[in-house]
């Protein structure tokens, strides 16, 4: 054993052999230095507990392919790409929305040249960074002014404490939601310093609960939409525009925290109905918030839209400057809205439209044409077939509605490879590939994986299935 020790390659020769390759120039050579003694200690343990036995083992040409493949993993970043391929279109966990061509180019434009992100080039002066997306905010919401903040929670924070500091926010039980990530409507109005008063009950609130809520301290009655769950059965909401004739008649506010936020109609493309953002404007409520990166298929970002009375305070409230949006977000929202211009142009531009809006033969095609790639990578490895499924929209939008979809299921055969090996395999491929369990088969589903893709998710299975 001693002797096999001996044999080990030292750090320096390992060092010298690895840059005469070229392969790691791109890695600072202390990282490198000390991934190689890494390796070297797990080469020495394998040694002691005799998993490496003779001198032939520790020759360089069998010690190059696993120190490589070591390298490689552990060198490689830790956030990286993944292939969805989950249905979900809006997968928070996954990275949420993809940024339409347009708004990534703009990113790169604000991130390699200077720009007038706070200079205005009429005046030569100091300018607004809110300046570049209000107007095309008022443009597509139809509302008076806007502003926007690092995200839709900052949002929500932002809105109250300007609003109703110290004073009483009315909202219905049914709408305390937690979104997930331990985002809390009660927690945030609590932040915000906000007095909440809960009305009705989970299932059922009428006009009556929020009016006898009302006393000289409430400052607004507050709307969130539900997001991620759905009350059916015995049921009643109080409708925006019903809040709005209460809120007229005592002269409050009625403030909306929308979560998604559709700019877009998606019910020609088979969806329910879901108030969009120009409808809460239109039907009274003062400020709306929502997300940048949910349904509307732009960057993080929290958009506030409302009557100018209600905005200004909140642009000047200090709090603003630590929830502000950084240049490059608010480069990619400014080209996101531009597209929404025309929404026709949007639909096919935006990959999250895109996606929500794939019809079912679209799909069907697309994954016809996934198990032909990936019965040729894979071969006898696996049985591969065309299942009927659901994709969801995600991200809260629509919850528990299902989209139509064909899902493509692997089944790995001949090998005793399980289906939940399989899934857990391909998280630790490059790159990983994130799809689901149903029917006892890994799917995959076209609505969420580019046409592009489809090779990169033939490649990495096979590596998995037929190595
Ligand atoms: C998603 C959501 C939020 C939080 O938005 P982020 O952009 O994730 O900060 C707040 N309220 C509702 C109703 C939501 O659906």
């Amino acid at each position: 054993m001693s002797e096999l020790y001996r044999l080990l390659p030292s750090v320096d020769l390992i060092l010298q052999r690895v840059s005469e390759s070229g392969r790691y120039a791109h890695l600072p050579r202390p990282l490198l230095k000390d991934l190689v003694n890494v390796h070297l200690d797990q080469l020495r343990a394998a040694i002691r507990g005799q998993k490496l036995t003779t001198s032939e083992e520790l020759q360089w040409s069998a010690l190059e392919g696993p120190l490589h493949a070591f390298l490689d993993r552990a060198s490689r970043p830790h956030f990286r790409r993944v292939i969805n391929a989950t249905g979900v279109v809006v997968h928070t966990n996954l990275g949420r929305s993809l940024l339409a061509r347009p708004a990534v180019e703009a990113v790169t434009e604000a991130c390699v040249h200077y720009s007038n992100l706070e200079f205005s080039l009429d005046t030569g002066q100091r300018g607004s960074r809110y300046a570049h997306v209000e107007e095309l905010l008022c443009k597509l919401t139809g509302a008076e002014a806007g502003l926007v903040v690092n995200n839709n929670a900052a949002a929500v924070l932002l809105m109250l404490d300007t609003l109703a500091k110290g004073k009483e926010v009315v909202v219905s039980r049914g709408q305390l939601v937690e979104i997930g990530g331990s985002f809390r409507i009660p927690d945030v109005m609590a932040k915000s310093g906000a007095v909440l008063r809960e009305v009705g009950a989970t299932n059922r609130t009428h006009p009556y609960d929020y009016e006898r809520a009302i006393t000289p301290e409430t400052a607004a009655l507050l709307k969130v939409h539900t997001s991620n769950f759905r009350i059916i059965g015995f049921h009643k909401e109080v409708g925006l525009r019903e809040m709005v004739a209460l809120g007229e008649k005592h002269g409050l506010p009625v403030l909306e925290d929308l979560g998604s936020g559709n700019l877009f109609d998606f019910t020609p493309y088979g969806l329910d109905h879901e108030p969009t953002v120009q409808e809460a404007v239109a039907d009274g409520a003062a400020v709306v918030t929502f997300s940048g990166d949910k349904v509307l298929g732009g960057p993080q970002a929290g958009i506030i839209v409302g009557r100018k009375e209600y905005i200004d305070p909140i642009k000047k409230n200090p709090i603003n400057r630590a929830l502000r949006i950084d240049k490059m977000t608010l480069a990619a929202l400014e080209a996101t809205l531009r597209l929404y211009l025309d929404p026709e142009l949007a639909r096919r531009e935006i990959p999250t439209l895109r996606m929500i809006t794939a019809s079912a033969e679209e799909l069907r095609r697309q994954a016809s044409k996934l198990v032909r790639g990936l019965r040729r990578a894979l071969g006898i490895s696996a049985n591969i077939t065309l299942l009927p499924g659901a994709s969801r929209v995600g991200g809260g939008a629509y919850p528990e509605r299902d989209l139509p979809t064909t899902l493509v299921a692997v089944r790995p055969q001949g090998t005793d490879i399980g289906v939940e090996a399989l899934r857990d395999a391909l998280l630790d491929t490059d790159p990983p590939l994130i799809g689901r369990i149903e029917h006892d088969a890994f799917c995959l589903d076209p609505r969420t994986l580019a046409d592009a893709e489809h090779a990169l998710a033939s490649k990495v299975l096979a590596k998995v299935l037929a190595p």
